[in-house]
C-alpha cells in the first residue's frame, strides 16, 4: 500500500470537504463552489486514462489558485486512504470509472477496481473515524429500463449495463456502512450536462462534431430520453447534502425532472448553432444505453431543499459557450502563493 503525499493540517474553524474525483467534470465544479461558499477543499484525484488526463489538470486552473485547495495525487482502489479522510466534516466521494458502454468485457475488472473497491476502501477509511459523513455520487444507471414514468427512490433496482451494476454496489456498500452509524447518503444523479462534461458523453460529442462541421453521431433511433440535468444544479444538490439533516443510508436522485429525447436535443443545438453545422449520422443502439430516465424529483426537494433551476435551453448555451472558449482557456491564472497551513 503507497503512502499519499502529505495532507496539509485543516485550519481551525474553517469546516473540510475531501473531494474525490475533483479534477472530473462534476468534482470540480463541486470543489468550486464549496471553496466559494467558504470550505477549506482537500480534492483527491488519480488523473486515471479515462480520458486525457490533460483535460482534468485543466478543469483545476481556478482551483490551483485558492489557498483553500490542496490537490492531492493518490488513488483510492490503492493508497493508504486513513490520513487523507482524517479531519474531514464530509467526504464527497465522485471519484469513479465512469460510462455505460465501455464497461462491458474485461473492461468491467477497472469498474470493479474503481467503482466497488475504492468505495469500500474510502467508506472504511471514514468509518475508521476519519469522516463523519460520506455523500457517494451514485447513477440513474442503477434503475434500468423501467423509467417511462418518473422514477422514485424506492424502485427495484434494475441496472441494465456492468456500470450500472458496479454504481449500485457502491451505494450497496454505503447503505452497508450506514448500518454501522457512518452517516452515509447516495445522490443518484441523472445525466449530467454543462461545461467540461466528458468528453464521452453525447451532448459534448455533439457540440464538438458541430463546432468541427463533422456529421454527429446518434447511437439508436434518437427517441431515447435522458432527464438531462445541468451540472451547477447537480453540484448545488451534493453541496446542500453535505450538511442537510439527512438519516443514515438515505438516497435520493438529483434529476431535473423533465426528460428530453436525444433528437430534441440535436434540434435545439441545431437553434443555437445554426443547421449547418449539425448533420446526423446514425450509429447502431449500444448495448446498455436505456429508453429512459426520469427521475422524481420530491424527495430531493423536501430533504435537501433543492430543485434543478436550468432549463435544458440556457444550460446547453453555458456549454456551447465553453466549448467555444475552450481554445483561450490556456491562459494560466498564477498558483496561490501562501500555502493553506
Ligand atoms: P469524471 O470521469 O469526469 O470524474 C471522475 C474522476 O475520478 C476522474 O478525474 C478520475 O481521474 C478520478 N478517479 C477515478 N478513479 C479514481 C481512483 N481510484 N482514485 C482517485 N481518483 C479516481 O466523471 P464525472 O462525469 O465527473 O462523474 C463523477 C461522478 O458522478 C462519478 O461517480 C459518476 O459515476 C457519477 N455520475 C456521473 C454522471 C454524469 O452524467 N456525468 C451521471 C451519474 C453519475
Amino acid at each position: 500500500m503507497e503512502q499519499p503525499a502529505a495532507v496539509a493540517a485543516p485550519v481551525p474553524g474553517t469546516p473540510l470537504a475531501l473531494v474525490t474525483g475533483v479534477a472530473g467534470f462534476i468534482g470540480s465544479h463541486l470543489a468550486e463552489r464549496l471553496v466559494t461558499e467558504g470550505w477549506q477543499v482537500r480534492g483527491v484525484d488519480a488523473f486515471t486514462d479515462a480520458y486525457d488526463p490533460a483535460r482534468k489538470r485543466a478543469n483545476l486552473r481556478w482551483l490551483q489558485t485558492r489557498c483553500e485547495f490542496e490537490l492531492v495525487e493518490a488513488d483510492l482502489a490503492a493508497d493508504d486512504l486513513g490520513p487523507l479522510v482524517r479531519g474531514s466534516d464530509v467526504v464527497l466521494h465522485l471519484a469513479a470509472e465512469p460510462g455505460v458502454p465501455g464497461s462491458w468485457g474485461p473492461a468491467f475488472a477497472a469498474y470493479c477496481r474503481g467503482n466497488v473497491l475504492a468505495t469500500q476502501r474510502l467508506l472504511e477509511a471514514a468509518a475508521a473515524g476519519g469522516a463523519p459523513r460520506v455523500v457517494y455520487a451514485s447513477s440513474s444507471s442503477i434503475y434500468g429500463d423501467d423509467a417511462a414514468s418518473p422514477v422514485a427512490e424506492d424502485s427495484l433496482p434494475r441496472p441494465a449495463s456492468p456500470y450500472g451494476v458496479s454504481k449500485l454496489a457502491g451505494e450497496l456498500l454505503v447503505g452497508a456502512y450506514a448500518r454501522r452509524g457512518l452517516l452515509g447518503v447516495s445522490l443518484r444523479f441523472f445525466s449530467i450536462y454543462g461545461p467540461r462534461q466528458r468528453p464521452d458523453m453525447a451532448i459534448h460529442r455533439f457540440i464538438e462534431a458541430a463546432l468541427a462541421g463533422r456529421p454527429l453521431t446518434l447511437y439508436g433511433s434518437g427517441a431515447q430520453t435522458r432527464d438531462f440535468t445541468f451540472v451547477d444544479d447537480a453540484v448545488a444538490a451534493t453541496a446542500a447534502a453535505a450538511t442537510a439533516d439527512l438519516e443514515p443510508g438515505a438516497v435520493l436522485n438529483v434529476a431535473a425532472g423533465a426528460p428530453v429525447s436525444l433528437s430534441t436535443v440535436v434540434d435545439l443545438l441545431r437553434e443555437q448553432l445554426g443547421p449547418s453545422g449539425l448533420a446526423v449520422r446514425r450509429g447502431p443502439e449500444r448495448p446498455g444505453d436505456v429508453a429512459w430516465t426520469w427521475g422524481a424529483t420530491d424527495q430531493a426537494r423536501d430533504r435537501l431543499g433543492w430543485t434543478a433551476a436550468t432549463d435544458l435551453r440556457s444550460g446547453l448555451a453555458r456549454q456551447i459557450a465553453w466549448h467555444r472558449g475552450r481554445a483561450r482557456a490556456g491562459q494560466a491564472a498564477p498558483a496561490c502563493a501562501r500555502p493553506v497551513p
